[in-house]
């Protein structure tokens, strides 16, 4: 393993250890299952005059995915709707190892590059921020 991708991965384990705006506070909200992983996740965004003002996430799965939604909160809380569709668009064509130009918009998501030689864990990498498109493309659940 070379020194970045110890460094990646240290920043996913601590996202997995330590997640960030964890715990669900009503605002609409998606929720997502990977059943081939067991990955449950839930995301909620607190979105007005669209900016996004908060996006928090709840539930179980594996590091990759616990982590990148963790992630997902800070990358995207505080951005535009037109500019987190972007970023979401970004990240979507990482994982299909498309080589994406500004990939420092991506900021901490960068982390999780690797994973598009993992063909089963992009579903994992990927899932909560399917959820967030949901959210801003105005779908929710009841
Ligand atoms: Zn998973």
């Amino acid at each position: 393993m070379n020194n970045i991708e110890n460094l990646y991965r240290q920043v996913i384990m601590d996202h997995y250890k330590n997640p960030r705006n964890k715990g669900l506070k009503g605002y609409p909200h998606i929720h997502l299952k990977n059943p081939s992983c067991g990955d449950d996740i839930t995301i909620e965004a607190n979105i007005e005059n669209g900016v996004i003002k908060e996006v928090r996430h709840n539930g179980q799965g594996c590091s990759i995915c616990c982590s990148s939604a963790s992630v997902l909160t800070e990358v995207l809380s505080g951005k535009t709707v037109d500019e987190a569709k972007d970023i979401i668009n970004k990240y979507f064509s990482m994982m299909k190892g498309e080589k994406i130009e500004d990939e420092e918009e991506l900021e901490e998501a960068l982390v999780y590059e690797g994973v598009s030689k993992f063909p089963a864990r992009i579903k994992c990498a990927t899932i909560s921020w399917k959820a967030l498109e949901k959210l801003l493309n105005g779908e929710h659940d009841e």
